[in-house]
């Protein structure tokens, strides 16, 4: 199902919650709505489920308005943080119970309760009680409830922050395939950076109440079009430069107090600007003899590599280090920039000079 958001905008009280969400969702799409806690994008999925009701704005299913269509109607399942599972009824009960209510014969309850506990690992706990099973099964119970019904709209909201790091993980990977599996367009709420470039198609940044960014987790990170993007997505965050664009001997350098970096062909400011702020991933910056030398601030050991702290032009930067290497606080070293990875955006506004 095609799934739009026009307009769509929330007030509490005084409050803009949610603020002019425009948003076109692909049949059959995954997409995530990223952002830190309090953004809107708990309220922009219920408006979207019909269990809050927009300021302004329209909801279309399909390209048909379904603002007045009660939320019963709209064939949308839920899964959410909590699993909210019935503790005295059994998990094959707990999944067809709505079915139940609609009528569903128990042949055909049967069978579809077959299926989806066969996907979801299940098969063998479907008399078991919920009290009986660990939380990774409860939730996986929670979300065969939901695509059970056969909805053409699934939401998920934040439903895996109950669970340990590695139950988060693998459960993740199989909420991502089961959507590819039934191809049913599904929305996914989370503040994790991680879970959202792991699983979805596009993701849809929110930052107060506002659509900041709605692209594929790689352009996100590849080609952000605002440093606030560039900043937001990826851990250790990008580091940050002020420079002097200049032209020398016929080559674009970029210039700031510790140095100069000559810029690559593919990575020329597309509005010839001189003032501009370079950014750079720690990954595209390693240890190198004809590196600027800079002052090492602090020396993580991460097992697999060193993540270190240099200071390089009164700023802090951080870069991968291999773990041979003898740096520590106070020593100088050389580091090298992959100016090929380097990203560059407007001083003023913050937009890329070269993506936009
Ligand atoms: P989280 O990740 O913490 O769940 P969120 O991005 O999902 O956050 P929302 O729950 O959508 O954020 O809330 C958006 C804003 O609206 C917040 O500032 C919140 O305090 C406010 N808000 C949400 N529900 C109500 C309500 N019923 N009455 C008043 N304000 C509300």
């Amino acid at each position: 199902m095609e799934l739009e958001l026009k307009n769509l905008t929330k007030d509490y009280n005084q409050h803009r919650a949610v603020d002019g969400i425009n948003l076109k969702v692909s049949d059959g799409e995954f997409v995530v709505f990223l952002g830190p806690s309090g953004c809107g994008k708990t309220t922009t999925l219920m408006m979207t489920a019909g269990l809050i009701e927009p300021s302004a704005g329209e909801v279309f299913f399909n390209g048909k308005c379904v603002n007045t269509v009660h939320p019963k109607d709209r064939e949308v399942g839920m899964v959410f943080q909590t699993y909210a599972l019935y503790p005295h009824m059994t998990v094959f009960d707990n999944m067809t119970f709505s079915l139940k209510l609609q009528g569903v014969s128990t042949v055909e309850r049967r069978k579809r309760a077959a299926d989806v506990s066969q996907w979801l690992g299940l098969a063998d706990l479907l008399e078991r009680m919920p009290g009986e099973l660990s939380g990774g099964q409860q939730q996986r119970v929670s979300v065969g409830r939901a695509l059970i019904r056969e909805p053409q709209l699934l939401l998920f909201d934040e439903p895996l922050s109950n669970l340990d790091a590695n139950l988060r993980a693998s459960l993740r990977g199989e909420i991502k395939r089961l959507q590819k599996r039934t191809g049913i367009t599904s929305l996914y709420v989370t503040h994790d950076q991680g879970e959202a470039m792991a699983m979805a198609d596009r993701v849809a940044v929110i930052m107060e109440g506002r659509l900041i960014e709605f692209a594929p987790p790689k352009d996100l990170h590849d080609r952000p079009k605002t440093r606030q993007i560039a900043e937001f997505i990826g851990v250790p965050t990008m580091n940050f430069f002020k420079t002097e664009l200049a032209e020398e001997a016929g080559a674009l350098t970029a210039r700031f107090k510790g140095g100069a970096l000559g810029l690559q062909n593919t990575r020329k400011p597309n509005n010839g600007s001189r003032q501009a702020v370079l950014g750079i991933r720690p990954q595209h910056l390693k240890e190198s003899s004809d590196g600027l030398p800079c002052e090492v601030r602090n020396v993580e050991h991460l097992g697999r590599d060193l993540l270190v702290t240099v200071r390089l032009d009164a700023t802090d930067m951080t870069f991968y280090a291999d773990p041979a290497s003898d740096a520590s606080i106070g020593k100088t070293l050389r580091v090298g920039f992959d100016m090929d990875q380097a990203q560059f955006f407007d001083p003023e506004s913050g937009k890329s000079l070269l993506w936009n």
